[in-house]
């Protein structure tokens, strides 16, 4: 995968913002570019984003791909990145328990609004 795909599947290096520097890729959960992320969300927003956060913790690349929890409650309780309606799908297509799940340790955000 490229470098820039954020943990959540966002593709940062095919964002407007990002590519007119009002925006830094978040990276997966293995590279270092989300402590980048990370670190820079803690500096200018006073919190970080509690999905890329957990991936890293986890050491999980992407929460879709490689997280049995995938959409945990991370997901759903929004606001970012994906729709509810989104999230639905991909719960019902998937069939299986567990997702939905609360994160075992879940990570704070000062304010999960203004992460991004
Ligand atoms: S939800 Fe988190 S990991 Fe995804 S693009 Fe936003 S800050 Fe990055
Ligand atoms: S628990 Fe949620 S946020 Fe954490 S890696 Fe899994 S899907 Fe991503």
């Amino acid at each position: 995968m490229t470098e820039g795909t954020g943990a959540c599947g966002i593709n940062c290096l095919a964002c407007g913002l990002m590519r007119s520097g009002k925006c830094s890729p978040c990276g997966s959960g293995l590279e270092g570019q989300a402590h980048k992320k990370l670190a820079a969300q803690l500096r200018l927003l006073g919190g970080v984003c509690p999905i890329l956060q957990c991936a890293v913790q986890r050491k999980l690349a992407y929460c879709s791909a490689d997280c049995e929890l995938y959409p945990c409650r991370h997901f759903l309780d929004g606001p970012y990145p994906f729709s509810r309606g989104y999230l639905e799908m991909q719960m019902r297509r998937r069939g299986a328990a567990g997702q939905g799940a609360a994160p075992a340790a879940p990570p704070t955000g000062k304010d999960g609004q203004k992460l991004h």
